[in-house]
């Protein structure tokens, strides 16, 4: 059965050198494992950067101050977005440095009027875990956004922004919040609590809870992909989802739009 020793400091080597296992690991091998080859292995990435991807790092950058520090989360929010208009970022057509500015701030000050007032005791903000299990040959590794009182039960909360509204079902199926259970299996509910970047600012709280089945169930996922990840089975997976993937020009014999494109990190 299973064995976790949770450990809740920071592990020692960086992560990126560390042989491990982590949510995010086992969500891009499922989508494709030529794509989990080509990030996590070859070290490919993205010379300009999703502004979205940047754009929620910043609120969660802020949140994370707010909780840590008591500090103003509008104007950290504000001073971070400030500081990426010089990168070079790629907006969709909707999207500019402006627009997403303008919708930032007020967002993280929603939040703190509306939303922060139902937080009670905060536990930890941002805490990186660390879950030795049995029969999983690498570690499983985490960061948490927030374990706290939320309404008055004791919480783990996945922060996300979104430009359009989450459906309840993406919170019941959640693999991030069944990581977040195992590592602290004393929580009484996992949420989503998301920041939707709309014209209207809103803020979307989704509550759920695990079962044991739901983790073993993941813990049994997490082991066949680490299995097909130690026999290097990085096949492609076609689909509609090539048309965004950061990989297409490798994929499509595109040498020149990847070297245009694409970056090594290693
Ligand atoms: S383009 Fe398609 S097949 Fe190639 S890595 Fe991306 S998702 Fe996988």
């Amino acid at each position: 059965m299973t064995n976790t020793t949770l450990q809740t400091k920071q592990p020692s080597l960086p992560l990126s050198t560390t042989p491990h296992l982590s949510h995010s690991r086992i969500q891009r091998f499922l989508h494709c494992p030529e794509q989990y080859r080509l990030y996590y292995l070859e070290g490919l990435r993205p010379r300009y950067p999703s502004a979205s991807l940047v754009f929620g790092q910043v609120v969660h950058q802020a949140l994370a101050h707010l909780f840590q520090t008591g500090g103003d989360a509008a104007a950290f929010f504000e001073e971070g977005w400030n500081g990426t208009q010089e990168l070079e970022l790629t907006y969709s057509q909707r999207d500019s440095w402006e627009k997403m500015r303008d919708a930032g701030v007020p967002l993280v000050e929603k939040f703190l009027a509306e939303e922060l007032p139902r937080i009670g005791e905060v536990v930890a903000s941002e805490t990186p875990f660390r879950l030795d299990v049995t029969g999983l040959d690498l570690p499983f590794v985490g960061i948490i956004d927030l374990v706290g009182e939320v309404d008055g039960q004791r919480t783990l909360v996945d922060f996300k922004t979104s430009g359009s509204s989450y459906g309840e079902h993406e919170v019941v199926l959640s693999d991030q919040l069944t990581a977040y259970q195992l590592a602290e299996p004393e929580a009484r509910q996992v949420a989503l609590w998301v920041l939707v970047r709309t014209k209207e600012p809103k803020i979307e709280w989704h509550p759920s809870t695990r079962t044991p089945e739901d983790l073993l169930l993941y813990l049994a996922k997490a082991r066949l992909m680490a299995r097909e990840v130690t026999a290097e089975h990085f096949y492609r997976r076609p689909g509609m989802w090539c048309g965004w993937c950061d990989f297409l020009p490798i994929c499509s014999g595109n040498p020149e739009r990847a070297e245009e494109t694409l970056v090594t990190t290693q």
